[in-house]
């Protein structure tokens, strides 16, 4: 535990120092859970944005993007189900007055229990060594399944109990399990209540006049509305997805993690509209495509899992997420919820507006069911962002800090170095910058020796950087040298635009979905 939060420590520090993330508002303080992207960072983050834009959009015929505003009617939210429920469990402790999400509590706590699964199977394989099975010891020893169960029967219980608003049996579940403030060891809770998680605003210039409006808390709403104006303007037909990247706002009732849950944050969503009974079809096939997506940037297949919803959100009839391993365990990175046509049939029925789709080859109206996915841009940026940065030992003792971001998000490609600030070297590097940063984001730096210019950039992720030396003058050559391997190569300065390109084309990366299982 105390190794995961140092990583998390270093994550947090290096975001800052290399230009990643800031606090928002830090001369004041800072505001709770709300951050700023800084140079490097609203590069990775655009980068990471149009990767999923390309793979949802670009390379879907059937799937459009829209970009609805944050401000909606605020009949929307009455119609989704927000107003009345979009609600978290809140629980204070009376001693260290620390308020807590009561779910959170207990799936912290089913945490610790699948932290004694992973000790066990670590015991085991140590034991049995080569021979060792994961798969059936996981399914076969005895302590372990007692571990699952329960863990099973805790989450089905708390389910249940959210499910039928029993808050007092969610009060008793987190004493039955003598569950106490992580901080302080205090077990003196007050009752569960519900908290609603939209902000509330108003528009209008006189208080009397003022309607009461709220800052979206999903983005899914705005294409939910525009349902229809998408479909006739742009000739859709069932099966047929829009997506949409924006800001959402949720006032998190705990927010401690970074930019993992803040108060202000984007999404990443599309929704996938499909005839009536297709929709379970739909839902397996787009969580499997979700996670090629994942697997597409190479972060390691181990590092997630599909966690399928026992406690169903009052729209969905089945749900999924897509868990990553973050510095503080598994969490959820994106969600695939099967949303029915609760959404659609609500918004005609306050609205008065038929929002159906004519089906021309049945003959016949009806309203589509929805498949969405929806993912949390800074939470993938915190996935991505954590599992590069990496300190390794060399071979003369010393160690590096790097971070290994996949390059296709990398935010500079290249960085180019004149080996000496003189001798005509700066003006060859700069020709080769110009020439580059038609194509590429890339860095020039002629400040101290080149052994200290590599260490920043491997630290701030840049997967090339290229020496302008005496020799360039008379060979037209140059040497690139891979953050990665750190490995060194005498290149062609004509070479090199194909050279980096290969490394950090979208294509090729994309291309890696039809590989991965
Ligand atoms: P959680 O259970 O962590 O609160 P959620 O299930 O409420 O998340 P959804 O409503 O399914 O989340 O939202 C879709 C995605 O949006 C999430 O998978 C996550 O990546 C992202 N997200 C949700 N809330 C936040 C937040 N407060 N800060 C950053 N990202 C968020």
């Amino acid at each position: 535990m105390a190794k995961q939060e140092d990583q998390f420590k270093k994550v947090l520090s290096h975001a800052k120092e290399y230009g990643y993330v800031f606090q928002s508002s830090e001369i004041y303080d800072g505001l709770s859970a709300v951050y700023d992207y800084a140079q490097n960072g609203v590069e990775l983050k655009k980068n990471i944005r149009d990767y999923w834009w390309k793979a949802m959009v670009q390379m879907h015929e059937n799937i459009v993007g829209i970009d609805a505003s944050i401000l909606m009617h605020p009949t929307t939210w009455k119609a989704s189900g927000h107003v009345d429920a979009f609600n978290d469990p809140l629980i204070d402790n009376k001693d260290s007055k620390k308020r807590y999400r009561a779910d959170v509590l207990i799936e912290d706590y089913c945490a610790k229990i699948e932290g004694k699964i992973d000790k066990e199977v670590a015991k085991a394989a140590k034991r049995f060594g080569a021979s060792f099975n994961k798969e059936e010891f996981l399914s076969t020893n005895g302590r372990v399944l007692g571990y699952q169960e329960k863990i099973k029967t805790i989450l089905a219980r708390m389910g249940k109990s959210l499910e039928n608003e029993d808050l007092a049996d969610v009060k008793l579940l987190i004493e039955d399990l003598e569950i106490a403030d992580p901080l302080t060891g205090s077990r003196n809770w007050t009752e569960v209540k519900q908290f609603n998680l939209m902000f509330g605003t108003q528009i209008g210039a006189s208080a009397e006049s003022a309607t009461q409006v709220y800052l979206r808390p999903e983005t899914a709403q705005g294409i939910f509305v525009n349902f229809l104006n998408v479909q006739k303007t742009g000739r859709m037909k069932i099966p047929f997805g829009i997506a949409q990247t924006g800001k959402a706002f949720r006032n998190e009732i705990v927010a401690r993690q970074f930019i993992f849950r803040m108060r202000e944050f984007e999404q990443m969503e599309m929704q996938f509209f499909v005839k009536p009974g297709t929709q379970k079809e739909w839902y397996k096939e787009w969580k499997e495509t979700r996670l090629k997506w994942h697997l597409s940037l190479g972060m390691g297949a181990e590092n997630y899992r599909f966690h399928d919803h026992d406690k169903l959100a009052h729209y969905a009839d089945a749900a999924a997420d897509i868990e990553f391993k973050f510095p503080f365990g598994f969490k959820e990175l994106e969600g695939i919820h099967s949303r029915t046509d609760f959404d659609l049939k609500a918004h005609e029925k306050h609205s008065g507006k038929k929002l159906q789709y004519f089906d021309h080859e049945e003959n016949k109206s009806y309203t589509p069911y929805v498949v969405e996915t929806s993912i949390g841009l800074d939470r993938m940026f915190l996935a991505v962002f954590s599992n590069s940065l990496q300190e390794e030992a060399l071979e003369n003792g010393t160690t590096r800090t790097v971070l290994k971001l996949p390059a296709v998000l990398a935010p500079f490609k290249a960085a180019i170095f004149p080996l000496v600030k003189k001798d005509g070297l700066p003006e060859v590097a700069r020709k080769i910058m110009d020439d580059l940063k038609w194509d590429f984001n890339v860095f020039y730096d002629e400040k101290d020796a080149v052994g200290k210019r590599y260490r920043r950039q491997d630290a701030a992720g840049t997967p090339f950087c290229i020496t302008v030396d005496h020799d360039s003058l008379n060979d037209d050559s140059v040497t690139i040298r891979h953050r990665d391997t750190m490995e060194q190569k005498r290149v062609l300065i004509s070479d090199l635009k194909d050279i980096i390109k290969a490394a950090v084309d979208v294509k090729t990366w994309l291309q890696k979905i039809e590989k991965t299982v």
